[in-house]
């Protein structure tokens, strides 16, 4: 897992190639926790000692993954967890992953630093686009901060017509 300071992203756009949604298990806080028991059961979540998770299919992958034609799609869509949501970015009040300098971005007042996870294959590198630093960027750090719920320019945008 490598993680890349903001800067040297030009922009990013989900191409709903699944990867996240089979490679790594999602960790829910206790109200994702109970949402999901209430509406899909209990069998659809997983724990362990200290923390929940979403529960896996046999092929590892998540139990609200479904794939159609190669392509993949959240069956919880605006209700899935903060995780998912902000993946594959890291919004941390201190630089972490280092590279401060190109890792730094202001939200009104504050200081944050945010990285993204290398192994997302939506990334595309270069100078970040206009974009990207003031929309795309702005709408991760709104749902990092739990100052936004809804996603917008954060989310997989495929249209099944197409397919
Ligand atoms: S967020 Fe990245 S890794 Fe996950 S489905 Fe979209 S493109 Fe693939
Ligand atoms: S809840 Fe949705 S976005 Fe999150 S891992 Fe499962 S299918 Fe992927």
């Amino acid at each position: 897992m490598m993680f890349v300071p903001w800067r040297h992203i030009a922009d990013w756009k989900c191409n709903a190639c699944g990867l996240c949604c089979r490679a790594y298990s999602v960790v829910l806080n206790f109200q994702e926790w109970l949402k999901i028991v209430k509406n899909y059961g209990v069998e659809s979540t997983a724990s362990s000692l200290d923390k929940l998770f979403i529960q896996r299919k046999s092929d590892g992958s998540c139990a609200f993954l479904h794939s159609f034609y190669g392509t993949h799609l959240c069956g919880l869509q605006q209700t899935k967890p903060k995780a998912c949501k902000l993946w594959p970015f890291k919004i941390v009040s201190k630089p972490e992953y280092g590279y401060a300098d190109d890792a730094v971005y202001s939200y009104g007042e504050k200081r944050l630093f945010v990285y993204a996870d290398s192994a997302c294959s939506g990334l595309r590198y270069g100078n970040p686009t206009w974009e990207f630093s003031n929309l795309v960027l702005k709408e991760f750090t709104e749902i990092a901060l739990n100052l936004r719920v809804g996603q917008h320019k954060t989310t997989g945008n495929i249209n099944l017509l197409e397919l």
